[in-house]
């Protein structure tokens, strides 16, 4: 089998030097990099976890959606069953995303918005990008960004914030703040979908109009395609692609494709919403086929993407990743919010991953948290010597590779921060760590404390026994199975120095090791 390999790559390396190219994009040891992730995609959002192949690779029903680029994209690709977002919130998992630190090292405690200074993603973080522009790679990033702390820097009207609200949530990231990206088609955060708006380079301003995805999608096959000459044809590439949906509001078909919404828009709502734990009483539940019809419409645009990909000869080449922010609780739990919880709708996410090695698709239970991603994908790229020092996160590159003596993680670290202090003008100074928790392959414990850091409340599911997380335990510090999960959460708490770490909190549940 690896003479056949290694036959089959000096042959295409002796073809590439006789068409008198570059060779870089043949050499497999440049892959390009496309990394797209939604904003509230959920897990359970994929239709694939209904086919025979990857049935009962997820304990509960998936949800009744149409994804079919993504179950072509499945069978291509590692299918992680146990990804999760560490910090389930928009600018906590991009830190952690690009830098691969946990959120009290990014400086992206809290979503970024004008009345939090202390939330920014930290200017001199090595980021994933950083790397990768270091290592002679065009960087581009397309969509959402939401990780600076806006400040009346509008390059259109000098001295406005971007965002007329207040607090101000967009904002427009300056080159000094683009981390090794080198082509810049960006805004902070905005969730008009069909009236998105973006930044280039230079800080001009697009207001196109169009649905963000499909946009998006057109804008990244552009510069594949290098329309514009938008990049060096000579360097490898890695791409970011931050679409905004599906993500709040999903109320008309201002919020999404009509045609998406055909198909969902005469399915009742208890069939739409059929998780054994939704309420489909809830005000909510009318989201639901917009929901859908957003999931339905990102699928395409990722399908775009990836067939321009094949089109142009790049696709065996090139890391492909579709994942996303965190979750969207869609009325389970009876929850209104749709994320910033440990429940596994918000919690997990979707990761599916493709390299140039992987021909054949696989599903795997790797506990990958959000400070993973950026040491394992430069450890696939094969720049593991290259992982910044600073970097909490673990290259689990050969774990996924199947290396059985690769070390796999037993669990992953929940962390949910909320605004600490406050000064006189309100502006927040502090973050509160409010709660930390873990999840294994069997459980999910989560504790809740008090301003006085005593404990509030608890979370504690068997979801072997029950996948919907509709029973919550009591939580008996001395139960041998506690004990584990407690011991857990005091090495990834030191691992990442959370606060709870630093203050010892709830030191009468957890023993911390100093
Ligand atoms: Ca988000």
């Amino acid at each position: 089998m690896h003479l056949i390999k290694y036959s089959f790559y000096a042959i295409v390396i002796t073809m590439a030097f006789a068409s008198c190219r570059s060779t870089q994009k043949e050499d497999t040891k440049n892959p390009n990099l496309v990394y797209v992730f939604p904003d509230q995609m959920r897990k359970q959002a994929m239709s694939f976890w209904d086919t025979p192949e990857f049935k009962g690779a997820i304990r509960t029903k998936a949800d009744p959606v149409k994804t079919p680029q993504l179950d072509k994209f499945a069978k291509e690709a590692a299918v992680l069953t146990n990804a999760v977002s560490n910090c389930p919130l928009c600018s906590p998992h991009r830190g952690s995303l690009f830098s691969g630190l946990y959120p009290g090292k990014t400086g992206v405690a809290l979503n970024c918005n004008s009345d939090r200074p202390i939330s920014s993603l930290r200017e001199d973080a090595i980021c994933i990008s950083d790397v990768l522009s270091e290592e002679g790679y065009n960087l581009a990033y397309f969509g959402k960004w939401h990780l600076d702390f806006p400040t009346p820097n509008d390059p259109v009207n000098p001295g406005n914030y971007v965002d007329p609200r207040r607090p101000a949530w967009d904002t427009y990231s300056p080159k000094a703040k683009r981390h090794g990206f080198d082509y810049w088609y960006s805004y902070g955060t905005w969730d008009v979908h069909k009236d998105p708006h973006y930044y280039d380079n230079e800080g001009n301003r697009y207001d196109p109009k169009e649905w963000s995805p499909m946009h998006e999608a057109n804008q990244v096959i552009s510069y594949l395609k290098n329309e514009k000459g938008q990049r060096d044809s000579d360097k490898p590439f890695a791409i970011f692609v931050s679409m905004n949906p599906p993500h709040n509001p999903y109320n008309s078909i201002d919020d999404c494709l009509e045609e998406d919404y055909e198909r969902y828009k005469n399915i009742p709502l208890d069939e739409l919403l059929h998780r054994d734990n939704a309420k489909t009483d809830m005000d909510k539940a009318q989201s639901a086929p917009f929901y859908f019809a957003n999931v339905t419409g990102v699928d395409r645009e990722f399908g775009r993407i990836v067939q321009q990909l094949k089109d142009m000869g790049e696709y065996d080449n090139t890391i492909v990743v579709f994942s996303s922010d965190h979750g969207e609780t869609m009325c389970s739990q009876g929850v209104a919010d749709a994320k910033n919880s440990i429940y596994s709708e918000a919690f997990d996410i979707p990761f599916l991953i493709k390299w140039p090695e992987l021909k054949k698709g696989f599903t795997d239970n790797l506990l990958l948290g959000t400070p993973d991603i950026m040491p394992t994908l430069l450890g696939l790229m094969g720049y593991e010597d290259k992982i910044p020092d600073e970097v909490q996160g673990n290259d689990y590159a050969n774990a996924l590779k199947g290396d059985e003596k690769s070390k796999r993680p037993e669990s992953a670290l929940y962390i949910k921060n909320v605004n600490g202090e406050k000064d006189e003008e309100g502006l927040v100074q502090s973050y509160f760590p409010v709660s930390r928790g873990i999840k294994t392959h069997r459980y999910t414990l989560e504790l809740v404390i008090d301003r006085q850091h005593q404990l509030k409340s608890t979370k504690f599911f068997d979801d072997d026994l029950d996948p919907y997380q509709l029973n919550s335990l009591p939580v008996d510090k001395n139960d041998p199975v506690v004990k584990g999960l407690l011991k857990e959460m005091a090495y990834w708490l030191k691992h990442s120095d959370d606060p709870w770490y630093k203050d010892e909190i709830l030191s009468n549940w957890i023993v911390y090791e100093k």
